[in-house]
């Protein structure tokens, strides 16, 4: 290959160590004059082509300083996950490879890996053998592949052919949602044709999650949606009862476990996905919990037929095989072959790392708290997981708190609102942070704590 290609690869590994390098010693979040750089991209769309180092160097110089710490130990907001070592290198080799995983002929090693990773899926999260995986860019993604299949096998169980007759003269399904439902849920029922009055939510308790006496009437033809890890505070439903009463109905159970589903993994954090395996469906993300990096979501079905007579398609120019093929699983064709990725984490961490991974995210978040709360914050939900919320006095002082927070960017995190109370929301979810890292950003809660009133 052409020495020009080479170098401009040496030179993006070069970009990539420095940044690697440097991260421990970056702010979690740009500081302004690296964003009002930003500008320097504002440009007219150039006429000629010009050299692939100088477009690069742009990019690195302009762009690296822009990012919010993602991949560091002090990045607490939202629920991103980082990114580790063995994700990132596979993800190298596997965008060089540049495989289409939507046909077997088109790449046999992604066909592969696939395969191995729904096996290996099936048997960490302990479902039945003849569940199906498939890999998608995320969990909104997974959630729409797993309801489209939840609604199209109700169908089928009334006798109504969904394929052959559509949305307008269907039967009625009985969704049921918690009160705290993430809005990735209420989009995917939104496209899948359910419109809220087709909808009945679940009252939940203080700390987000569904109370089971409270649980709208179930039968069987309810699609209930239930949460393994509230996107604010990180409860789980009750998923043991709430699958004991749906499932005496016949009804469909989804488990949106986006982050939360990987308590499965681990001997300590198990409990709270107790009796999931009582579930039909499954939504959740490497890109989470397991830092696999972007984008990495995963629909799991415990019905592999239902899973692929909704998703898969034929056309005369695809050639299926006895293989697995990628497409009959998920809604793209074309895509990133994560399963290589997906692999080669399972392959490195193994269940007892993968159970490492989980516990030392549950410790620090443990530890974040507590020690949050000896500088004085007020815990609103506790730290189950790896998520929680918490408050000060009033919520004048926790807003000015968190921008206080915000600016110095020694750390990020961001805010809620719970039970319509302003709040400050935490996530512990990368591999990299360390004791040394909550102790940094604990000094700046201190400080912030007794800067207001
Ligand atoms: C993040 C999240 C989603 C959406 O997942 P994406 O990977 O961002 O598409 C859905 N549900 C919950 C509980 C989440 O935390």
């Amino acid at each position: 290959m052409d020495k020009q290609y080479l170098d401009l690869m040496e030179k993006a590994k070069q970009y990539s160590t420095h940044y690697i390098n440097n991260i421990h010693n970056m702010s979690a979040f740009p500081d302004e004059l690296s964003i009002q750089n930003l500008s320097i991209f504002d440009e007219n769309l150039p006429n000629q082509s010009s050299n692939m180092q100088d477009v690069l160097k742009l990019l690195y110089e302009n762009g690296a300083t822009a990012t919010s710490a993602c991949i560091g130990g002090r990045y607490f907001g939202f629920v991103t996950g980082g990114l580790l070592p063995i994700a990132h290198a596979s993800q190298w080799i596997t965008d060089t490879w540049n495989q289409n995983n939507a046909l077997y002929v088109m790449s046999p090693i992604s066909s592969k890996l696939e395969s191995i990773c729904e096996k290996w899926i099936i048997e960490l999260f302990k479902l039945n053998k003849n569940s199906a995986i498939g890999l998608v860019t995320g969990s909104s993604n997974a959630i729409i592949c797993a309801l489209a299949t939840a609604r199209n096998h109700i169908y089928k169980k009334q006798g109504y052919d969904f394929v052959q007759n559509g949305m307008r003269n269907a039967p009625k399904i009985n969704v049921v949602i918690s009160e705290q439902a993430h809005v990735s849920v209420k989009t995917a029922l939104t496209l899948l044709g359910f419109g809220k009055n087709d909808i009945q939510i679940a009252p939940v308790d203080e700390f987000g999650a569904i109370i089971p006496d409270k649980l709208p009437e179930i039968d069987s033809n309810t699609l209930l949606i239930l949460q393994a890890g509230n996107v604010n505070g990180g409860s789980f439903d009750p998923i043991n009862t709430l699958c004991d009463i749906a499932k005496e109905k016949g009804a469909w159970v989804h488990i949106d476990g986006a982050f939360g589903l990987w308590a499965r993994t681990s001997k300590k954090q198990k409990y709270l996905v107790e009796g999931m395996e009582k579930a039909d469906s499954f939504s959740t993300d490497a890109h989470k919990t397991l830092n696999a990096g972007y984008d990495c979501g995963i629909v799991i079905c415990s019905d592999k037929e239902a899973l692929t007579d909704t998703l898969s398609s034929r056309g005369e120019y695809l050639q299926p095989s006895e293989n697995r093929d990628g497409m009959n699983y998920v809604t793209e064709m074309s895509r990133k072959s994560r399963g290589i990725i997906l692999w080669s984490i399972l392959k490195q961490l193994g269940k007892q790392g993968i159970e490492d991974l989980i516990d030392k995210l549950c410790e620090n978040t443990k530890y974040f708290a507590e020690k949050l709360e000896e500088i004085g914050y007020t815990i609103v939900t506790p730290p189950t997981f790896n998520q929680f919320i918490i408050k000060a006095q009033n919520p004048n002082k926790t807003e000015n708190i968190l921008n206080h927070i915000q600016k110095s960017k020694v750390c990020w995190c961001g805010n809620s609102i719970w039970n319509k109370e302003f709040v400050i929301r935490l996530s512990v979810c990368s591999h990299s942070t360390t004791k040394s890292d909550i102790d940094k950003s604990l000094e700046i809660f201190k400080e912030a704590f007794e800067t207001y009133k």
